[in-house]
């Protein structure tokens, strides 16, 4: 191949000048530096790490998110080895067991520990009877239903409440009634302690 010839092949194909030719068109180079984000034409975003990029996704809001249910809200946390309780406090409460009696304790020094614990426990009261009502709603819906299951023989056997479905039904929704009145109870019990104690509740969960 004469010479000429091989030089405008290599140009248009981008064997010279180190690849960066390619049919003509220049790739513009750009360096990143570790923690710059940057968009490519297909709308992925991309973060420069220490001498490799990776994808940036929703991923790491989640990430940040599931991080948040095992770290305690209060900036001079000293535990330091958190239990599975001390995780299922962090879940409910945003402190771990150390940090929450800590917080809880101002109640006790400012004289409404009694407010405070009339709040709490209606709050956990109104929660308990939200689900229950949930459980017996759900329970409603499956009185009507014929149940199929498959024995291991592979036989079907059709399973059906072998008393009074209407009577059932009527006792639950009486179940429903009254756990719903006992929410409204609660819900009272819990707003009034809340006026007493918001103002210190605000400024000891600062955090
Ligand atoms: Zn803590």
């Amino acid at each position: 191949m004469h010479p000429s010839r091989k030089k405008i092949l290599d140009v248009a194909f981008g064997n010279d000048n180190g690849g960066t030719n390619t049919h003509g068109w220049r790739a513009e180079k750009q360096d990143r530096q570790v923690g710059d984000e940057w968009t490519d034409s297909d709308g992925v975003t991309w973060v420069q790490q220490k001498g490799f990029k990776i994808v940036k996704s929703k991923f790491d809001d989640v990430r940040q998110y599931i991080q948040s249910l095992s770290t305690c809200k209060n900036k001079g946390c000293k535990t330091i080895k958190k239990t599975e309780k001390h995780l299922q406090f962090i879940r409910k409460t945003g402190y771990c067991i150390d940090c929450l009696a800590e917080k809880e304790q101002k109640f006790r020094v400012n004289g409404n520990w009694n407010e405070y614990e009339k709040w709490k426990i209606a709050g956990y009261e109104i929660e308990f009877l939200t689900d229950l009502i949930k459980k017996f709603k759900d329970a409603l819906v499956e009185a009507d239903k014929e149940h199929e299951f498959v024995t291991a023989e592979g036989k079907i056997e059709k399973w059906v409440y072998d008393g009074d479905v209407e009577e059932l039904k009527s006792n639950i929704r009486k179940d429903i009634a009254e756990a719903e009145e006992n929410i409204l109870g609660y819900q009272k019990i819990k707003d009034d302690s809340w006026e007493l104690i918001k103002e210190d509740y605000a400024n000891i969960f600062t955090e």
